[in-house]
């Protein structure tokens, strides 16, 4: 699918066969929480996460265990069949773990350093210069992650102080705002001058507040080239941290910036970790940037329909479309951009089906218990009885297998 949005021209990272920026298509990433040195735990939650899309996986590497566990974790997903790139995210002692750990160092596909979280003081540039260094030695690209939560305060303390000598000082926001870029950029200059690659660089400033998002990464985009992750930090959960993260991130990518996105969610407990990638992944989609799966459009339903049935068909066909997926993407190119309508009565229903590739519209309050389906614009079968679901599913099947089976 070609972007309908100017995308900012950024320079090409790889990370292990996945490519971000350049304008190759927006990557969706996620990260892991289990413990890192649970091996079998880690490697099946990045199966799911693999499964469910994320292209690329990030994984705490907080102890010697967990960077110790790294390799085996990698041989374990090699076993599954899994070869989505691992990410290690490292903070205070990254510097030490990838130096005692070298088949951890070797195992990553890339390194996230947090420049304000690798050390303070006096340790903080030999530190840093470690981590580059051992980047460079393996060959890893490298994300600059810099964090609201954890911005080098000492840079921070050098910019309020040239700020408060302005004859016409900034808010202490935007004091912050501008320290977040000034450490993004600040620390991948100097990755470039320890010998770091400018595309084995990737940035990313993350806040917790949607205007900042937005006002921080459009001060990036115009001063640097550098691939950008996206996302919003510590985004809540449920529909307030979809909500939130959707908004931010979907500003800036119409604007033409982001190369690849992370939906922070907290889960319920013992909630699904892969709701994350389903979300970055209808960010990307219904904005027209990249399909992943079939869509359903489903209206919302009122007095007109008062039965659950047509609510239940619309969430029956989307599960039955997601599962189907990872066997159709094998076999039908192209099907992931095939659109469903299941539609709750005749006033939008003909309509709306038309202009999917599949639509049903099912019989509101009061209506003939018929069920006219459209293909492709046309006037299909009219469904009846008790089987409705499970005949449109069979329509949904053939037309799939007819065709994409060609393509
Ligand atoms: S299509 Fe029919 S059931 Fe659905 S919202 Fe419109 S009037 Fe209501």
């Amino acid at each position: 699918m070609s972007s309908p949005i100017a995308r900012r021209a950024s320079t090409p990272v790889r990370i292990g066969p996945v490519t971000v920026g350049g304008g190759h298509p927006v990557v969706v990433q996620s990260m892991t929480n289990t413990d890192t040195a649970d091996v079998e735990g880690t490697a099946l939650q990045i199966r799911a996460l693999a499964i469910a899309g994320s292209e690329l996986v990030r994984v705490t590497v907080n102890t010697d265990e967990a960077a110790a566990a790294v390799p085996h974790i990698v041989e374990r997903l090699a076993q599954l069949g899994v070869s989505v790139p691992i990410v290690g995210d490292f903070h205070f002692n990254g510097h030490k773990l990838l130096r005692e750990h070298p088949g951890c160092a070797e195992a990553l596909a890339k390194y996230r350093i947090n420049p304000g979280n690798v050390g303070r003081g006096a340790k903080r540039d030999p530190q840093f210069t470690e981590m580059v260094e051992m980047a460079c030695r393996h060959d890893k690209p490298v994300r600059i992650g810099v964090n609201w939560g954890s911005l080098d305060q000492d840079l921070l303390t050098r910019l309020m102080d040239e700020n408060s000598k302005r004859a016409q000082p900034l808010e202490a926001n935007d004091v912050v705002r501008e320290a977040l870029v000034v450490s993004a950029l600040e620390s991948a200059a100097r990755a470039e001058e320890i010998g770091l690659p400018h595309d084995r660089i990737v940035i990313s400033c993350k806040v917790s507040g949607v205007q900042d998002l937005i006002g921080v990464y459009r001060n990036i985009a115009r001063r640097c080239d550098y691939a950008v992750h996206l996302g919003l930090t510590e985004a809540g959960m449920g529909s307030k941290g979809i909500v939130a993260s959707t908004a931010g991130i979907s500003v800036l990518l119409q604007q033409g910036i982001g190369d690849t996105i992370r939906v922070s969610l907290t889960p319920e407990p013992n909630g699904d970790r892969t709701q994350e990638v389903i979300v970055a992944q209808e960010i990307l989609q219904t904005m027209g940037l990249r399909s992943f799966a079939p869509m359903v459009i489903a209206c919302p339903g009122c007095g007109r329909t008062t039965s659950t049935y047509f609510q239940q068909l619309a969430q029956d066909i989307q599960s039955h479309l997601r599962h189907r997926m990872p066997d159709w993407r094998k076999r039908y190119a192209g099907v992931e951009q095939m659109t469903v309508a299941v539609i709750g009565c005749v006033v939008n229903g003909p309509g709306e089906s038309k202009h999917a590739n599949l639509g049903i519209s099912l019989p509101g309050t009061g209506e003939r218990p018929v069920a006219p389906v459209y293909i492709d614009g046309e006037k299909g079968p009219t469904l009846k009885g008790e089987r409705i679901a499970e005949e449109f599913q069979q329509l949904v099947e053939d037309y799939v297998e007819r065709t994409y089976g060609r393509a």
